[in-house]
């Protein structure tokens, strides 16, 4: 017994060793990625649930890994944040959407576009006057861009995040809480912090017409929203019947794979040269 208690010891150690070597390369190949040109801005249609017009995209990133494939940007985002490649990362995402979207917009769409930030990039350079930058390299208007931030960082609720937030807004951009419903309950903050928009988390949208407690949830979430006056996007809408039953409680905006999964520039292009809504 002895013996196999240690045989697992070094077991343990090794896989402990193996995991701390993985991230270590995974670190070093995201420290690279930018340059080979592994990384890509897929965008997924925001619909309105009545009419079923697109109304804009939001901007979600993924990588091609040279070795392991599409790594999804829940198995890299984290990494990026913790090592401070978020700055330069996030700032190319921002830069090639834009891009993207102001090209398709002079092609004759009308997108808005919605671009997920982290809260890390407050302390890595972005701030209202980079966008603003941005904005005017790509001839895309302040009223045209919707940023995205988590619950997590509002929770924190601290005077420098109030002002940050608040710079974007004086330029005329658009601000959502992602992922709304899932962080504690401390509503407070939606009147200290300058958003409009609150995006539905896809667990609540996951679980509706059969969970009771997500039914309530997601319409408590719709009364509020209507009477604070925030524009409403339910995320993860997947059923014709998960649609039916939003827009019958007045939300509006939803994106899912009902309509669209992400897709790269040039088949975003195409879906949207075919869609009919
Ligand atoms: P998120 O912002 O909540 O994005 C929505 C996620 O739900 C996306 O996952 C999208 O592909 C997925 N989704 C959309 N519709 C459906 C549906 O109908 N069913 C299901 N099951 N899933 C759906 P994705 O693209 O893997 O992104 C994961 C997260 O990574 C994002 O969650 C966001 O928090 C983060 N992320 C992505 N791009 C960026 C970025 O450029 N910067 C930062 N900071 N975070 C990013
Ligand atoms: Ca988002
Ligand atoms: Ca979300
Ligand atoms: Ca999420």
């Amino acid at each position: 017994a002895k013996q196999s208690g240690r045989n697992q010891a070094h077991f343990f150690t090794a896989m402990m060793q193996e995991h701390a070597n993985q991230r270590m390369t995974l670190e070093q190949d995201l420290r690279h990625a930018l340059e080979r040109d592994e990384l890509e801005v897929y965008y997924q249609p925001i619909i309105a649930g009545n009419s079923g017009h697109v109304q804009g995209v939001e901007a979600l990133l993924r990588w091609h890994h040279p070795e392991r494939g599409l790594i999804p940007p829940d198995q890299f985002i984290p990494l990026a944040e913790e090592t401070g490649l978020i700055g330069s990362i996030g700032e190319w995402v921002l830069e090639t959407s834009c891009a993207q979207v102001s090209r398709l917009n002079k092609e004759g769409q009308s997108l808005y576009l919605s671009v997920n930030i982290s809260e890390r990039q407050r302390d890595l350079g972005l701030d209202a006057d980079a966008v603003s930058a941005v904005l005017e390299h790509h001839d895309l208007k302040p009223e045209w861009l919707l940023l995205e931030i988590t619950e997590g960082l509002l929770l924190q609720d601290s005077e420098e995040t109030v002002t940050w937030l608040e710079g974007f807004k004086a330029l005329g951009v658009s601000l959502a809480i992602d992922d709304f419903g899932t962080g504690y309950s401390s509503l407070g903050y939606l009147k200290r912090f300058p958003v409009d928009t609150l995006k539905i988390d896809r667990e609540f949208i996951r679980d509706l017409n059969t969970d009771r407690y997500a039914d309530s949830l997601v319409s408590a979430i719709i009364s509020m929203a209507a009477s604070l006056e925030l524009r409403l996007i339910a995320e993860g809408v997947e059923t014709d019947k998960q649609r039916l039953t939003l827009v019958s409680q007045g939300c509006c905006y939803m994106q899912g794979y009902l309509f669209c999964r992400p897709l790269p520039a040039a088949q975003l292009k195409q879906w949207l040269r075919e869609y009919r809504p």
